[in-house]
């Protein structure tokens, strides 16, 4: 397959298998991959105890009291598409493996799916890659780095209440008025990133003592945003990048600062109008391809069926059916 990339140019991908090319190849991954202990009735729950009906992936539970009929794209971000599954496994495989992304308009012309079916495709998978309710991160004898970005125009600027209004000035020239994002790595492990409306120092200490765990070394750099918070954690070191310090022994914020990068290079090449709403789920599909990279164990085929696994009890209800 043949798709158009607007850095890369003429792109050539191996998805070659059946699963990505025909519909009962891929419902057949669908039903291995969220149902690996038999079919799962999402009316009553019973594992295992339905029938196949005369319709192609359609199944009746044979409990007694329940007796109803399920596929297994129902309660899943894939519920009552009109797009081939086969379209959806492709979908899924190319959000999981491109490190920079992949536009609704790429999927598009990928897919031969109309704009309007691929940008609302392109959402849901997003959200099956958003992690949620989680422990938090770090932990004894482990590094958090933390730092915050500032990308792209804000729609709708919130005034810090810290600030009585004026916008918080960040010290490395992060201007007001830009979307902030907030990212705690660990080192050589996940991230985790926020985009908060404001980024003022109790905002950032609230992300901060959420999901870092208190034995945990936190790296910053010196901005002020850290202090106060810093001091829960079972050490706080920080780098002085204003006066060109970007390692001190193991103290640095290089990791998030390479997330960063990532981020802000996929987003500038790739979605270049994202509508600030929506800020969090690009967030989390860049955060969900990082987590899952190759240096943790991960490779293009085990991003993909995470995401398909994640896609269930993820039922996105936007209008209508695409
Ligand atoms: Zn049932």
């Amino acid at each position: 397959m043949l798709y158009w990339d607007q850095q890369e140019g003429l792109v050539m991908t191996a998805y070659t298998e059946p699963r990505f090319n025909n519909d009962d190849a891929a419902r057949a991954y669908l039903e291995q991959t969220l149902w690996p202990d038999g079919t799962v009735c999402p009316h009553c729950g019973v594992v295992a105890h339905s029938y196949p009906t005369k319709r192609a992936g359609v199944y009746r539970c044979a409990e007694a009291a329940c007796r109803k009929d399920f596929t297994v794209t129902m309660r899943t971000v894939m519920e009552r598409s009109k797009i081939a599954l086969h379209k959806w496994v492709l979908g899924f495989a190319l959000y999981t493996a491109s490190k920079k992304g992949f536009s609704a308009h790429q999927l598009h012309r990928t897919l031969g799916v109309t704009y309007r079916s691929a940008w609302f495709m392109a959402h849901r998978i997003r959200e099956s890659m958003r992690d949620g309710g989680l422990e938090p991160i770090g932990g004894h004898g482990k590094i958090v780095e933390a730092d915050e970005t500032y990308f792209g125009k804000q729609e709708n600027p919130v005034p810090s209440k810290q600030r009585q209004g004026r916008p918080y000035i960040h010290k490395g020239g992060g201007p007001a008025g830009k979307r902030a994002v907030i990212s705690l790595v660990e080192r050589g492990g996940r991230v985790r990133s926020f985009h908060p409306g404001v980024a003022d120092a109790s905002t950032v200490a609230n992300i901060v003592r959420e999901n870092i765990h208190h034995e945990t070394r936190l790296h910053t750099n010196e901005s002020k945003l850290y202090t106060r918070v810093g001091a829960e954690f079972a050490k706080h070191e920080t780098i002085n990048h204003s006066a060109k310090e970007y390692a001190r022994g193991d103290v640095t914020t290089n990791s998030v600062e390479g997330y960063f990068s990532i981020f802000k290079r996929g987003m500038k090449g790739v979605y270049q109008h994202c509508k600030e709403k929506h800020l969090h789920r690009y967030l989390a599909e860049y955060d969900f391809r990082y987590n899952h990279r190759i240096v943790l164990g991960y490779n293009d085929g085990d991003r993909a069926t995470l995401a398909v696994k994640n896609a269930a009890g993820k039922r996105l209800t936007y209008r209508g059916t695409h």
